[in-house]
């Protein structure tokens, strides 16, 4: 679906959007991505949006991206009679293994490991650390707290716990069974909760078995240290300020994205800036201007995409949220200083023909009339390629492999086309320029750039770069090839 902005936004679907209605709605306002929370909700549900997701995709004829995120080694209390409960500073909160549901006393922590690497003294954080709680005794399967600081706890908050290294694995056996389960349903992107290191990036691309590609969400101090390492095992990086703002002092996480968001346009790697983007709007039609803000500094900064969680999964206001974003990115890519922003901010290009190739490009659209530049891939990576290189048009990414098009509507500008498989060069300038025109790209008195590789179907072998006429009787009189 054609947008008039090159960010992409990623909307988390939950019970607010679990209808063909809504989430068709979300897709039409701005949503380019579709993220499963599997955190939340059986497989079931689960299916049943993939489902949706899926028939929406094939009744606009335009491909979608599903993102399925792990919950990962992360702690959550279990479930209360009441749903939720008021916690008060001073009062005694028990946590233990006791699946019986919770009340004001007491929840179900569900982790053993959590409960041998306690120690009095120690702080748990939960709800995005908006309740503290200080252990006073603890023992293998229970420890008695302190409210430090109250609020409403309810079903399956987040707990943090800064002060203690967990012997967590990286994917517990609910993320295998999850990963699995979402790689059989065919997802494209997969993301992986509290990333540490490498390794766990490679234990789960194993996993996924090329099914998938791995999104390394970023929220441990651990994975800022590894961060190199993370984004070279990884396709795609989330800035997971919630956590990463519990685990971290909240005033380093600005930096943090900053750099990350640069790292990963270096690297050509779709970057994903995430969490309390629009919180406000969860329960109110407009925005604060600091989120207004927010989303437009992220865009500034050259982020490949945005992310919407309760605001779409479970506010009231889940259409309106996208909306939103997709304004307040219109407005901000119009404006001149985020041309030069984006210009400032680009890497020296690599030294492959792909590389020079993409850089030529953009420098030609730059510099004259041309009104998109249509990139065969088929891996993709002429697709991230050309990402990289930000350029002032549109570009129209053309691939005959669905799983292809699909990742690449994460990636910053990638207007995704599937195309019937290519021999001839001349046949896919024809397929480029009626792209471009249905599109709305292009009309057929202009003009667009083609980049391919010829022969056709060789993974990285991006080596045309050709300007070429939108009317097809000029493309048929062009010279063979
Ligand atoms: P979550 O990840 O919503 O799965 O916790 C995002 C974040 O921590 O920011
Ligand atoms: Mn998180």
């Amino acid at each position: 679906m054609r947008r008039l902005r090159n960010v992409k936004i990623v909307a988390t679907l939950g019970p607010a959007s679990d209808t063909y209605e809504t989430i068709r709605a979300l897709h039409e306002a701005g949503a380019d991505v579709f993220r499963l929370n599997m955190s939340h909700g059986s497989h079931e549900e689960i299916r049943e949006k993939h489902s949706i997701i899926r028939k929406i995709e094939q009744d606009l004829d335009s491909p979608i991206a599903i993102l399925a995120d792990l919950q990962g080694p992360k702690l959550r209390v279990g479930v209360f009679a009441n749903e939720a409960e008021e916690l008060v500073e001073g009062a005694a909160f028990r946590l233990d293994l006791d699946e019986t549901p919770g009340d004001a006393g007491r929840v179900c922590l569900p982790h053993p490991e959590i409960f041998q690497a306690l120690e009095p003294g120690s702080r748990l954080l939960v709800n995005d650390g908006k309740i503290r709680l200080t252990v006073q005794d603890c023992g293998p399967d229970f420890a008695n707290t302190t409210v430090e600081t109250g609020g409403t706890i309810s079903n399956r908050k987040g707990v943090n716990v800064p002060d203690v290294v967990l012997p967590l694995a990286a994917l517990s056996e609910k993320d295998r069974r999850d990963l699995e389960f979402v790689c059989d349903l065919g997802v494209d992107w997969l993301a992986l909760s509290f990333v540490q290191r490498a390794k766990d990036v490679f234990e789960a691309r194993a996993l996924a078995d090329g099914r998938a590609a791995i999104l390394s969400k970023i929220e441990k101090p651990a994975a800022i240290e590894a961060f190199d390492d993370i984004l070279d095992a990884s396709d795609g990086i989330m800035v997971a300020r919630g956590d990463l703002g519990v685990e971290l002092p909240v005033s380093a996480v600005p930096p943090i994205q900053k750099r990350l968001v640069r790292k990963c346009r270096a690297a050509a790697k779709p970057v994903i800036v995430a969490t309390q983007m629009l919180e406000s709007m969860i329960e109110s039609p407009m925005p604060t201007r600091a989120e207004v803000s927010d989303v437009a500094t992220a865009i500034y900064e050259g982020t490949d995409a945005i992310m919407l969680s309760a605001e779409s999964a479970a506010g009231s206001y889940p259409v309106e949220s996208v909306s939103t974003m997709n304004k307040v990115a219109i407005e901000v890519e119009a404006d001149p200083t985020y041309t030069l922003i984006i210009a400032a901010s680009r890497s020296a290009a690599g030294t492959t023909v792909a590389d020079g190739i993409v850089a030529a490009a953009r420098e030609i659209a730059e510099k004259t009339e041309i009104k998109a530049i249509c990139c065969f891939t088929q891996s993709g990576t002429t697709g991230l390629l050309t990402a990289r290189e930000r350029p002032g048009i549109p570009i129209i990414a053309m691939t005959s492999v669905l799983d292809t098009a699909r990742r690449l509507c994460l990636s910053w500008g990638c207007n995704c086309v599937i195309t019937p498989e290519l021999e001839r060069f001349k046949g896919a300038v024809v397929a480029a320029a009626r792209a471009a025109r249905s599109g709305g790209f292009a009309a057929e008195t202009d003009q667009i750039v083609v980049t391919a590789g010829v022969p056709f179907n060789v993974p990285g072998s991006t080596n045309i770069l050709r300007i070429a006429p939108c009317d097809e009787r000029l493309i048929y009189n062009m010279d063979p090839g």
